[in-house]
């Protein structure tokens, strides 16, 4: 009895139920469609940076699965027409998959599951991506939590399943089945804008479980305090990893208490360090129970707010050219690497929705476009976060103040040396604020404002002014009364 493994977010073999309830039952064929957004109804889809990291675990996956003497059957969507093809060219019986979230991949995956019963076969779905599912952890009610803090009180009361051992089987790929990976063109080359991403990350199973490895022996030990400090190797990078499924927040969770247990000094950072999957949890939790999360104000007084459109401000956001050394800083590792540290993140979209005044959804179609970590849940629900219209969200009238944050948080300037390296000679008194540097300062470190850096597209205290302002006219669309 051949059953299609069809894998999507869950591309690794260890504790994928799907995977090994296929095995338990016989031959395995695995898949995975390549779909447009057009076949899958996707009006918020993952394009860039992600298909870079796509095309690679994809690969790995392959590799993974040639070990046990197969192959990983790569096929175009929409994806019920290749899901009907592979039935009809293997004769399985069964498909399995686990569960997605995204409000597009629910109604497709409910069809799917109909359709294909409707026809004989037994098909299922399994979680694999999360710790709870997002209807499983409830107010005392019964309905959706809204602030983070309860909610992630009550899912720790709730057991955490084991993670399943990697599982082993017969594989199956019918002759002429699926299209070779580099035909879909996932990887950039004109230009390749992800020349040198390899030796920065390693998609793939394997390489995400070195990395948990890496972070739990030295990372780990004060992530409590140092995880705000981009300057410092002290957060896990484990996040494109885990949007991708190569680990599971299960095996995130064991690993991590398992570590803790064995060193009990670390117990305050271990558990700090699951809060942040806590908030992963959260994001998933909101976006199953609000699924307009990413295209509509979480508070819809937010949609008063009386946003700016200027293109040269969001280009010179986007490119790391606002003036704000720690901001650009921030834009450009995004571009260089597809990856941002979380304290600069929530810096950069600050600066956007109120320095820029420009609408947050400008800044999660950038993120998603370039984040090799982009993920419908968490982005949204950051940006809905920042902006102060989200869940739980950070209270409106917190503006951060760009020079602040990285005198706080690079007391050294060295995350702001190395991506504006222009700025590298200039002391670091004035490092964070080079526009308020004497002229003499700037000439010694071969700094001209305006021609070798920009001068500051926004003067700091007339654009807080300006973003408190906007913020009445949501007041007076009763939108702030909670915070
Ligand atoms: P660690 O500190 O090592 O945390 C471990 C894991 O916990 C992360 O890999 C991630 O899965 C989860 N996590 C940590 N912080 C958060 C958080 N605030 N919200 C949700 N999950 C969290 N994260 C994404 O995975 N994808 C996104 O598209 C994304 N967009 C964001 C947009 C904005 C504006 C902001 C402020 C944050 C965004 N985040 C996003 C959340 C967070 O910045 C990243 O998860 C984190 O920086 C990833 O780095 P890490 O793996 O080293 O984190």
């Amino acid at each position: 009895m051949t059953t299609i493994v069809w894998f999507r977010q869950d591309l690794r073999l260890a504790d994928n139920p799907a995977l090994a309830e296929a095995f338990a039952n016989g031959p395995v064929l695995p898949v995975y469609i390549v779909e447009t957004p057009e076949q899958a109804a996707d009006s918020h889809p993952m394009t860039g940076a992600s298909h870079w990291w796509l095309h690679h675990s994809l690969k790995a996956l392959d590799a993974t699965l040639g070990a046990l003497g197969g192959r990983l059957v790569v096929m175009e969507g929409p994806a019920e027409t290749a899901l009907e093809r592979a039935v009809a060219q293997s004769g399985a019986t069964a498909i399995h998959w686990n569960r997605c979230y995204e409000p597009h991949a629910i109604a497709r995956d409910k069809h799917l599951k109909t359709r294909f019963s409707a026809d004989g076969l037994s098909a299922r779905s399994f979680n694999a991506s999360l710790l709870h599912e997002p209807w499983d952890v409830e107010t005392k009610t019964g309905g959706p939590f809204k602030v983070y803090s309860p909610f992630w009180r009550a899912a720790l009361t709730r057991p955490v399943a084991a993670p399943l051992p990697r599982p082993s089987g017969r594989l199956v790929s019918p002759d002429g089945l699926g299209r070779p990976l580099d035909s879909f063109g996932l990887t950039p080359s004109k230009p390749d804008w992800a020349a040198g991403w390899l030796d920065l990350w390693q998609p793939g199973e394997a390489g995400a479980s070195a990395l948990l490895g890496t972070f739990l022996e030295e990372g780990l030990k004060g992530y409590g305090e140092l995880r705000n400090r981009p300057d410092l190797p002290n957060v896990s990078r484990l996040s494109p990893h885990l949007h991708f499924g190569e680990i599971s927040p299960r095996q995130v969770w064991a690993a991590t208490r398992l570590y803790t247990d064995m060193h009990p000094a670390l117990a305050k950072d271990g558990e700090k360090f699951l809060s942040e999957i806590g908030w992963r949890e959260f994001a998933y939790h909101l976006l199953y129970h609000f699924p307009t999360l990413p295209a509509k104000n979480w508070k819809p007084a937010f949609d008063a707010y009386p946003w700016r459109e200027s293109e040269a401000d969001l280009k010179a956001w986007q490119r790391g050219m606002t003036g704000y050394p720690m901001v650009d800083a921030g834009m450009r590792e995004l571009w260089a690497t597809g990856y941002m540290h979380n304290r600069v993140r929530m810096l950069v979209a600050s600066f956007l929705i109120k320095h820029l005044r420009l609408d947050w959804r400008h800044g999660e179609a950038w993120f998603r476009d370039t984040l090799l970590d982009a993920d419908l849940a968490n982005n949204s629900a950051s940006w809905q976060w920042v902006a102060g219209s989200g869940a739980d969200a950070a209270p409106y009238f917190r503006i951060f103040a760009p020079v602040g944050q990285g005198q706080k948080f690079d007391p050294d300037g060295v995350y702001v040396r190395r991506w504006c390296p222009e700025l590298a000679r200039l002391p670091n008194e004035f490092l964070h604020a080079p526009f308020e540097a004497p002229d003499r300062v700037l000439k010694a470190a071969g700094v001209v404002l305006g021609k070798t850096y920009p001068r500051p597209i926004v003067d700091h205290a007339a654009a807080r002014a300006a973003a408190l302002a906007g913020y009445e006219a949501v007041k007076e669309a009763g939108g702030v009364a909670a915070e």
